[in-house]
């Protein structure tokens, strides 16, 4: 950040002003203290990120694995040495707890130690003998720079899904940070200077819109990973597709929990108010929706609606705090007035927390826990992605007309039931539609060795973030055949 307040960019192994005409404040969502600026940067910046990682590029892909993977060592002990500061950072610009804030560093960190085992991962295939004296081989190599476009709500952890793996790859990148929340990546970057990787390997470019598309019609942007709402995720991925690029795009979520009379309704409860008011519901595997199925109707409204209202809410920075704000002014509107569209649609507010007093934020975006029951399963406040914490409550006879209802959902992304009965989690499991599954517990986000799935209106590609998947999303397969004809063979 410059003496101004300003963020500058990251590219050739330098920071740079921007030369945008148009910045954005940085706001800390709790305090509405002005924490910088950002810039939105012109297409022509995205351009020289693009060019120095093209250069870059050239010699990066041909450094050994095993060299590429050292600075993901050093990396590593940065990451934990700076720990606490950058866990601090993502609280103030993302209004999360401190304990949400270290669980997402902690995550980044297992994709960087994962990403070390690149050089197993990118391991090939070789098939001796296919007919007499002919070989088949399958190498991956690096397919060149690639681009990370990442959303608000886990500004340390989402672009981590990506760039570790994609660099021990051998390819170069660009990342867009979220607009909303950029100082924890400008931190980050500031780690990665002190790590002396050739100019042009890592580069950041801060902005909003013009930027993306810069990014996404940039002919030299071979892959594009991408994390954010559907529609953007849509956009982004069929621009993207249309420009010839790889294109992973996660996007947004309406996540059901199922809870069976059989249920423990203690743990229950516990969970679904952690899944569903966690990071102020501000997860894409939040619950958003919960479907209680015959006798489990009673006890489970009441136990949710006594553990909503003791949540304690307020500043992330205060270790007591159990829920933070949600991150705009904008955010907090639209979660309100949803909340009342459900009212209006017929749902019943049990926990309203709307318009809360906290003491000594009164100026904070702040929304409590709030609870609605009888939910019209066709109403617009059960199928919109709510993104704050708002948890809807839905009733059924059977756990076929759950998960039908499950099934009925545009998204994909989560999906949970509670019970003891080993064959209804078995047919759960077996029948709903989502790429994330919980039994029994609160789906949070994938350890870093498993792909980051999610179905229909969730996700738009085929491989995912992390792991073996991010590996081959940055990997192309080249298949050789050779003849050595056992004729040619001399004698030395
Ligand atoms: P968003 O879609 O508004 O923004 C994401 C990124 O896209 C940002 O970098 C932003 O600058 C860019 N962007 C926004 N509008 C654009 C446009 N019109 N053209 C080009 N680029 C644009 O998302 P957000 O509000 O930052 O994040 C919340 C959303 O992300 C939620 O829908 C949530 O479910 C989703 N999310 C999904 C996952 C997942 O793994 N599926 C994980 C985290 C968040």
């Amino acid at each position: 950040m410059s003496k101004n307040g300003k963020i500058q960019n990251y590219m050739n192994g330098q920071w740079q002003a921007s030369t945008a005409v148009d910045y954005l404040n940085i706001v800390n969502p709790a305090t509405q203290e002005m924490l910088g600026e950002v810039p939105l940067s012109p297409a022509s910046e995205v351009g020289s990120a693009v060019q120095a990682a093209a250069e870059a590029f050239v010699e990066w892909r041909q450094m050994p694995v095993g060299d590429r993977i050292q600075y993901l060592f050093k990396l590593k002990d940065l990451l934990e040495e700076n720990f606490e500061d950058i866990s601090r950072t993502i609280t103030m610009e993302c209004g999360k707890t401190m304990g949400e804030s270290r669980g997402e560093m902690q995550r980044a960190i297992e994709n960087v130690e994962v990403a070390c085992g690149a050089p197993t991962m990118m391991m090939g295939d070789f098939s001796e003998d296919i007919a007499s004296g002919i070989d088949e081989i399958m190498i991956r190599q690096p397919v060149g720079v690639c681009a990370i476009i990442a959303p608000f709500n886990f500004p340390g952890m989402i672009p981590f899904w990506f760039l570790p793996y994609a660099i021990a790859a051998g390819n170069t990148v660009i990342v867009k940070p979220s607009e909303k929340v950029p100082l924890t990546m400008r931190k980050v970057f500031g780690l990665f200077n002190k790590l002396d990787l050739p100019p042009g390997v890592v580069n950041m470019v801060n902005g909003g819109k013009e930027a993306v598309d810069a990014i996404l019609d940039h002919p030299a942007v071979r892959a594009v990973s991408f994390v954010g709402s559907t529609a953007v995720a849509k956009y982004i991925y069929s621009r993207g597709a249309a420009n010839g690029k790889r294109v992973q795009a996660q996007g947004g979520a309406k996540n059901p929990i199922i809870v069976l009379p059989d249920a423990d309704m203690e743990m229950t409860t516990r969970i679904s108010a952690d899944s569903a008011f966690g990071c102020a519901g501000q997860r894409c595997l939040a619950a958003s929706i919960a479907i209680t199925v015959g006798e489990a109707r009673h006890s489970f409204t009441e136990a949710i609606a006594d553990a909503a209202t003791s949540r304690v809410v307020g500043y992330g920075l205060d270790e007591a705090v159990q829920m933070g704000p949600v991150i705009t002014v904008p955010s907090k509107e639209r979660i309100e007035s949803l909340i009342q569209k459900g009212e209006n649609e017929g749902a019943m507010v049990i926990v309203d927390g709307r318009s809360p007093s906290i003491p000594g934020y009164e100026n904070g975006n702040f929304i409590r826990p709030t609870i609605l029951t009888d939910v019209n399963p066709g109403g617009e406040i059960a199928k919109t992605e709510i993104f704050g914490p708002v948890l809807s409550l839905m009733h059924v006879n059977t756990i076929d007309d759950a998960i039908k209802l499950v099934n009925g959902g545009e998204y994909g992304n989560m999906a949970c039931l509670f019970t003891s009965s080993g064959s209804a989690a078995r047919k759960f499991r077996y029948e709903v539609q989502a790429g994330n599954i919980g039994i029994n517990i609160g789906v949070a986000a994938p350890m870093a060795f498993f792909p980051f799935s999610g179905w229909k209106e969730s996700f738009f590609g085929t491989l995912h973030g992390q792991g073996k998947h991010a590996i081959e999303f940055f990997t192309q397969t080249k298949v050789v055949v050779e003849r050595w004809p056992r004729a040619w063979s001399r004698q030395f």
